[in-house]
């Protein structure tokens, strides 16, 4: 059975000039950028190449970026390095809540350990509302935390408004960009942020690498102590070979995704017009422009999205019904119930996520799919089975 794809805000294949960039530091070129001969050398200039690819990509200066192990610990390093370090300019941080888990659990950690975090609420399309994020600012509010694009609903957030009224108030701005990266345009300035999350696996490269972004003069205190790698900031031996296969995606992205994301776009909207118009009481979620172009959520009255997504595997499409950070769960998704819908709506929602290689006939083969499986399961169900316009 051909298998169809579209799940890639979980993860994305890696692409395979990414493997071939990285081969040769699995082998020939092993060193460790530590060492002093020719080994070290080369393994180090690899290092800062890399570095400034992806400075280069943000619109970064090179010793800005410190590589991290992904998405995850570049937020639990931006959100605890500033709170521990600026602790004696105050103790609030103000974040969103729909972030990512690796947001919002580093934000619940802190508030243990004497922090008070405030969480500011997002319209019914998931947009941030910055009104109260101005008026939540306190005297002792050190940092914000709020992400770029939305890993569930695609929602992008207008993070240079936020920047107005951090940069005024002497506040640090974070943004997750990790979901944005390689589908919009992603620029510290253009932002006007200071700290910055990014991570290879969902732009085409390898899993358990990822940089952060820290503007130069963000004090920042590190979490992992040992070497002196990463300006300090970050001590373990650099994975070297992931580094360059992060820094080669990155540099594939900044090639494509103009074309990437016009692709994606197109198909993105061809599947949620022909679902729309074939299938009725399904709703798009999110935002209908400020969206990522690669981002479907749409829900389902009356069925379940887990039902879906194991028919629809049946049939070979891969996708997600949520956010796959807490797909195994059966508490309905934060970022869902965040945008006001009720539990039994959000139980119906399924997120498909686009990737440049997918194609017109799969979008034909996944919409055709759904019409099938929404029928049958709404003709099971003893709420919509009695209502045939409901299929
Ligand atoms: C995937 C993701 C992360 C986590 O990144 P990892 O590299 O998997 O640790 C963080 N934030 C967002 C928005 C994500 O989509």
């Amino acid at each position: 059975m051909k298998r169809i794809y579209m799940d890639h805000s979980a993860t994305t294949p890696v692409d395979s000039l990414v493997v071939d960039a990285m081969l040769p530091y699995f082998t020939d070129k092993f060193g460790n950028a530590s060492s002093l001969h020719s080994f070290g050398q080369e393994a180090a200039q690899a290092l800062e190449q890399s570095r400034q690819q992806v400075a280069n990509s943000i619109g970064a200066k090179p010793e800005e970026i410190i590589f991290t192990s992904g998405g995850t610990e570049s937020d639990n390093l931006a959100i605890k390095g500033v709170a521990y370090r600026n602790s004696r300019k105050g103790k609030h941080i103000i974040t969103s809540t729909i972030e990512h888990p690796a947001v919002l659990s580093t934000c619940a950690y802190l508030e243990k350990e004497g922090f008070e975090v405030t969480y500011v609420a997002v319209d019914s399309d998931g947009i941030i509302d910055t009104e109260e994020l101005e008026k939540s600012i306190r005297d002792d509010t050190i940092l914000i935390s709020v992400m770029h694009a939305n890993n569930e609903i695609g929602t992008i957030q207008p993070i240079s408004d936020i920047s107005k009224f951090a940069k005024e108030r002497g506040i640090y701005l974070h943004t997750d960009a990790v979901q944005s990266l390689g589908k919009i345009a992603v620029n510290v300035d253009e932002l006007g942020v200071d700290l910055l999350s990014i991570s290879s696996h969902k732009i085409h490269g390898p899993k358990g690498v990822g940089a952060l972004y820290v503007r130069k003069g963000t004090p920042l205190q590190t979490l992992a102590h040992g070497g002196g790698h990463e300006r300090h900031m970050r001590a373990g031996t650099e994975n070297i070979s992931g580094i360059v296969g992060f820094a080669k995606a990155v540099a594939l992205a900044d090639e494509r995704i103009v074309d990437d994301a016009k692709h994606m776009r197109h198909l993105r909207d061809l599947l949620i017009n022909k679902v729309m118009n074939s299938i009725d009481n399904a709703y798009l979620v999110g935002h209908p422009t400020k969206r990522l172009p690669n981002n479907v959520n749409i829900r389902f009255s009356f069925i379940e999205g887990e039902s879906m997504l194991l028919f629809l595997d049946m049939k070979g499409i891969a996708i997600s019904t949520g956010s796959a950070c807490s797909s195994k769960s059966l508490e309905p998704s934060h970022v869902l119930t965040a945008i006001g819908l009720k539990p039994e709506d959000s139980h119906g929602s399924l997120r498909i996520t686009l990737g440049k290689d997918n194609l017109q006939e799969e979008i034909d083969y996944v919409a055709k799919a759904l019409v099938e499986i929404v029928g049958h399961l709404r003709a099971m169900s003893p709420i919509a089975g009695k209502n045939p316009s409901l299929r």
